[in-house]
């Protein structure tokens, strides 16, 4: 079921707000393109009424980046595969699509996306424009993913780019946050399907700590998850089944059973892990005794699956969350800090931490712009006090220059950013270019990236 964005009657005004309930905005008008003409025609009622535009994801975000007082373009009408070459992997798609429709509609073209992060509600131009990534150390966010960009531009054109047609532009809008136009189409470059080896199961954090580097380099796909109070974490190691395994003779691991799958994901790690959640909200100070329960509970798992089927796992239960991409060699750094600082804080913490690599790419605006990383995401249970634990982040993950996901909870502002990412100024001018009047602005924009250069 794809997420919307909430709409409800709030002063005869609907209302926007994001899946976390983070972010709320109140737009002075909707718009619902089903064409690209539409698209175009909406950026050009708004120029001319005076008003700002923002193009709507899935309200996936937990910051305030779709937010807008002015025009909200809900493209939940735009979506589908309109072009695919099997032969070289192109495949051109429209900028509302979910990602779990591309997922299947891949699918039956016997292609993938190389790599996905953990959900698939986000429409794709929504998780390109914030940075969305998953994890491998040799693969880089799902932006790298991408060979061109259809754009709206704020005059109402349409432009595409792509590392030969507008090269600069396209280096700013694969992560373009929304402020340089309305992507209308975008197109991968996907490989044919794959099966993923998932293969999860606890170790000592000490012990994953130590062999990181090796950890990471090992697999296609490692992360962990760590219980801040528990000595244990789930290490899940995803790699992509080969014909050589076969061939080796190396036992490959079935797929789960459909009750196991309902049994694990929904009932376990959904309806379970949402039960001892409310029980910590309800009784904050039995939170420390459930975090190392659950930690204690983490156990092996191995399965077979559709690359997507694996990557993805149901999130029903709400969090809030900020995450930071840091050199890869100060996770060690990090970790142990917040090792120390969890048990400290004055309100205690339900939710896992998670850990994810990512190789460098050369995105302007990429967490992970020219170097290599480990993404550190931090989470707290809808209803429970946050704000202590990411600030206490924010100060462990400034010592190593951290770079905040644009999507999830973050502090940072234009000044800060500007000395973590070598290419801020040259997304600014290209942003002035193509937007003289900051046709695409909103609050976030203008704290992150600054006042809008005229
Ligand atoms: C449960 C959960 C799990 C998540 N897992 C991951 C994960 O594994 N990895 C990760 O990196 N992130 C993850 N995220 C964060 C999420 O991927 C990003 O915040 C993403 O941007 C959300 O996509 P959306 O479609 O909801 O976009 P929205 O949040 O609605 O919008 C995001 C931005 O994209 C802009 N935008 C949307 N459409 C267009 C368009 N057509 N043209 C131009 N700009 C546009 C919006 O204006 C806004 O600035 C997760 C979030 C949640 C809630």
């Amino acid at each position: 079921m794809r997420t919307q964005p909430s709409a409800q009657p709030s002063s005869g005004r609907r209302v926007w707000r994001n899946w976390a309930g983070t972010a709320t905005a109140t737009p002075a008008r909707w718009s619902r393109p089903r064409d690209e003409a539409g698209i175009s025609a909406a950026v050009k009622d708004a120029a001319e009424a005076g008003l700002t535009v923002r193009a709507l994801g899935s309200g996936h975000s937990f910051t305030a980046a779709a937010a807008t007082s002015g025009v909200a373009l809900d493209l939940s009408g735009w979506t589908g595969i309109t072009a695919a070459d099997t032969a070289t992997g192109l495949v051109t798609v429209r900028s509302g699509t979910t990602l779990r429709a591309l997922n299947a509609e891949l699918d039956g073209l016997g292609l993938a996306m190389a790599n996905l992060g953990d959900i698939d509600a986000q429409t794709l131009a929504g998780a390109l424009s914030t940075g969305t990534h998953g994890t491998g150390a040799r693969l880089g966010g799902m932006a790298t993913q991408v060979e061109a960009l259809e754009l709206v531009l704020a005059d109402g054109s349409v432009v595409t780019c792509s590392a030969s047609a507008r090269p600069e532009l396209f280096a700013a809008a694969r992560v373009g946050l929304g402020a340089l136009g309305v992507i209308s189409t975008v197109t991968l470059r996907c490989v044919p399907s794959f099966m993923l080896v998932a293969d999860e199961r606890p170790l000592p954090v000490e012990e994953v700590l130590e062999q990181f580097d090796e950890l990471a380099a090992a697999s296609d796909h490692f992360e962990f998850y760590w219980f801040p109070y528990g000595r244990q974490v789930l290490v899940k190691r995803n790699n992509r089944l080969t014909g050589g395994d076969a061939e080796r003779g190396t036992p490959v691991p079935a797929a789960l059973p459909t009750w196991r799958r309902f049994w694990e994901f929904e009932v376990m790690e959904n309806a379970g892990f949402g039960t001892l959640c409310r029980l910590g909200r309800a009784r904050p100070r039995l939170i420390p005794a459930l975090n190392r329960f659950s930690s204690a509970a983490l156990s092996t798992r191995t399965y077979t699956d559709t690359s997507h089927r694996v990557f993805v796992t149901p999130r029903r239960v709400r969090f809030a969350e900020s995450e930071y991409a840091v050199p890869r060699e100060s996770l060690g750094q990090v970790i142990t800090e917040l090792r120390n600082a969890v048990p400290r804080l004055h309100h205690p913490v339900m939710f896992p931490v998670e850990v994810r690599v990512a190789a460098a790419d050369d995105i302007w605006l990429s967490t992970g712009y020219g170097r290599e990383s480990a993404y550190v995401a931090i989470h707290q249970y809808t209803g429970l006090p946050y704000q202590e634990y990411f600030d206490r982040f924010e100060s462990i993950v400034a010592e190593v220059d951290g770079r905040p996901h644009w999507g999830k909870l973050h502090s940072l502002d234009s000044g800060r950013l500007r000395s973590l990412y070598p290419r801020f100024d040259e997304f600014r001018r290209v942003r002035a270019e193509v937007d003289r009047e900051g046709r695409f602005g909103n609050a976030y924009l203008t704290r992150v990236l600054g006042a809008h250069d005229l």
